[in-house]
């Protein structure tokens, strides 16, 4: 790439990021600044800076660190969540990562080990979506934490805390979150009429839906 390449392809991401957060906090899926969002630029990671509300960032605020967490671009500090999005890009070929802090998808966190494969949208993700075990906010265990969670998966969910989605894309990785955000409202909801228990999803039913969606949202 050269210069100019490089320097427009960094600018069209970063509004495509600070779109993207805006969406989140636009669909409640964050309150004030409590998520964060990432993209992927070659060996650059553009990322949501720490504690600047969504609709006050501009493209002077492009705040871009490389794979180690090194700041290269920016006057800004990086979302203290940093250790997350960094720990999913070398581990895995996401083009973005998603974080919030989405109600229902929290409210489950503390409920159980992984969200009961209600629908088969849970495929989508790569199959029943794990609770990462609890860890501090913006720490490296929390990091390895998520990372086992999201074993063959494209999205999980982090105990007494939130959500962690990527994929391919921007666009991708805050789908998965709605749609990660939905499957726990819907699950939460059917599960809540007393003396009734929801019916759930085998694997080979979760399997089988896999198959047909295939292409459609598996992790890589
Ligand atoms: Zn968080």
């Amino acid at each position: 790439m050269t210069d100019q390449v490089r320097q427009n392809a960094i600018e069209r991401a970063w509004e495509d990021l600070v779109a993207t957060a805006r969406r989140t906090a636009a669909a409640g899926l964050v309150v004030g600044t409590s998520g964060n969002v990432s993209t992927r630029v070659g060996g650059l990671v553009l990322v949501t800076p720490s504690a600047v509300p969504y609709d006050r960032l501009t493209p002077e605020d492009t705040v871009a660190v490389d794979l180690d967490g090194n700041q290269l671009l920016g006057e800004l500090a990086p979302t203290s969540e940093l250790p997350l999005h960094l720990e999913v890009y070398r581990n895995t070929q996401a083009g973005a990562v998603v974080h919030t802090h989405a109600v229902y998808a929290t409210a489950v966190s503390t409920l159980v080990p992984e969200l009961p494969p209600i629908h088969y949208m849970a495929a989508a993700l790569g199959g029943t979506v794990r609770v990462a075990r609890y860890a501090l906010y913006g720490s490296d265990e929390l990091a390895a934490n998520m990372l086992h969670a999201l074993r063959e998966r494209s999205a999980c969910l982090l105990q007494n805390h939130g959500t962690v989605a990527y994929g391919d894309s921007l666009d991708q990785a805050y789908d998965r979150t709605a749609q990660l955000e939905w499957m726990c409202r819907l699950w939460l909801t059917a599960a809540s009429l007393p003396g009734h228990t929801p019916s759930l999803l085998t694997g080979s039913q979760l399997r089988e839906a896999a198959d047909k969606l295939q292409g459609y949202g598996r992790p890589r």
